[in-house]
């Protein structure tokens, strides 16, 4: 996608991010704004809009993207307690950033949703 997307930007180093994990295919950091003691996002490094495009277009790498996520869980402790991932699809959904993220939320009881 490149200079227009956000998030491949940060994916190109072009815009700093606070890195949690990096795998060949995925990039978790923290949210610029946090709505939770935790909260992370999950993208895959390769341009996807929305997770139904993801889905639909290379299943592996969305599974990937939710390897990654259980593995940034697991490293901020969240594993006990639980914790919440969440997929905003569609501008009707509350998405803004239109290559696909995970949200990660946990550290904190949650509620039985956070909008
Ligand atoms: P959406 O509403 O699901 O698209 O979520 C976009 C998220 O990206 C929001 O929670 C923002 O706080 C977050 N965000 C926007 N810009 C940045 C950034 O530069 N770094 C990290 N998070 C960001």
């Amino acid at each position: 996608m490149g200079t227009d997307c956000l998030f491949c930007r940060i994916v190109a180093g072009e815009i700093p991010a606070n890195i949690v994990r990096e795998t060949a295919t995925t990039l978790a950091f923290r949210d610029i704004n946090p709505k939770a003691p935790t909260h992370v996002l999950v993208i895959p490094k390769e341009h996807y809009a929305d997770v139904a495009t993801l889905a639909q277009g290379d299943p592996g790498l969305a599974a990937e993207v939710l390897a990654t996520a259980a593995t940034v869980a697991e490293d901020e402790g969240l594993l006990a307690d639980g914790f919440r991932l969440m997929f905003n699809t569609g501008a009707y959904a509350g998405q803004e950033v239109f290559h696909v993220h995970a949200h990660l939320f946990g550290g904190a009881p949650l509620g039985p949703m956070l909008c």
